[in-house]
């Protein structure tokens, strides 16, 4: 199995919590690419401006942008033990940008876990979210909060509630997930790359079932 991974999933299906774990345990490097555009955001350029237009409303940043934005992190020195894509691809032109850019590496993609999640689970588990400001890491309150109120167990930073997780700008995030995203599924899994993770309220359940897949741990 190649080195590099992807998780698919609907807004709070777990991917941030699968590859915190994930990552570690496989020693590859994690791309967020909502944590890149949050970032980008943040620095309140006059891109990071645009790109908050997209994400507050729960709609899609534009493919190109993305595209140029993942070509250049695959590209750097410490991706190249592999990396866990985490958010990236979301459309099929993405994916299709995807298999361009890992060609042109040489590097075959191992394998992608699908989170399944319904909408009622969704809204349940984003409203209790909350995630560390410095690394992203997320927590949820009730199912697996952090070992100190408001700081990250990894490192000290501070935890906050993401401006678009509230109710309504989730359901507007679940229906894009459905009509871009969700076609992703018969994509790989033609390609028999799909490895389906049932939904749990236990995380460990995830990482134990993905790191139990043949392959994986090599
Ligand atoms: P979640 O999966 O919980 O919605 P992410 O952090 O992955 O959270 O993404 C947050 C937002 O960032 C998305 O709603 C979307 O606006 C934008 N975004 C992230 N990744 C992509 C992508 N690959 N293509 C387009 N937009 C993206
Ligand atoms: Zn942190």
């Amino acid at each position: 199995m190649g080195k590099d991974l992807i998780i698919l999933g609907a807004p709070g299906a777990g991917k941030g919590t699968l590859a915190a774990g994930l990552c570690p345990a496989l020693q590859i490097k994690h791309i967020s690419t909502g944590d890149l555009l949050r970032e980008v955001i943040a620095s309140g350029s006059a891109l990071g401006q645009e790109l908050n237009g997209y994400v507050s409303s729960g709609a899609l940043v534009p493919d190109e942008l993305i595209g140029r934005m993942i070509k250049d992190r695959l590209g750097a020195e410490d991706c190249k033990a592999g990396v866990l894509l985490d958010g990236f691809p979301r459309t099929i032109p993405q994916a299709e940008m995807l298999e361009e850019i890992l060609a042109g590496l040489q590097r075959p993609l191992g394998a992608v876990f699908y989170l399944s999640v319904d909408l009622e689970r969704v809204i349940r588990r984003l409203v209790s979210r909350v995630s560390c400001q410095q690394c992203g890491r997320p927590y949820h309150l009730v199912n697996l909060p952090p070992k100190a109120s408001g700081v990250c167990d990894d490192c000290g930073g501070q935890l906050i509630q993401r401006e678009d997780d509230k109710e309504e700008t989730i359901r507007k995030r679940y229906a894009t997930f459905m009509e871009k995203t969700r076609p992703l599924i018969a994509f790989y899994q033609a390609k028999k790359l799909l490895v389906e993770v049932a939904a749990s309220d236990n995380p460990q359940d995830a990482l134990n079932f993905v790191l139990q897949q043949p392959g994986v741990q090599q």
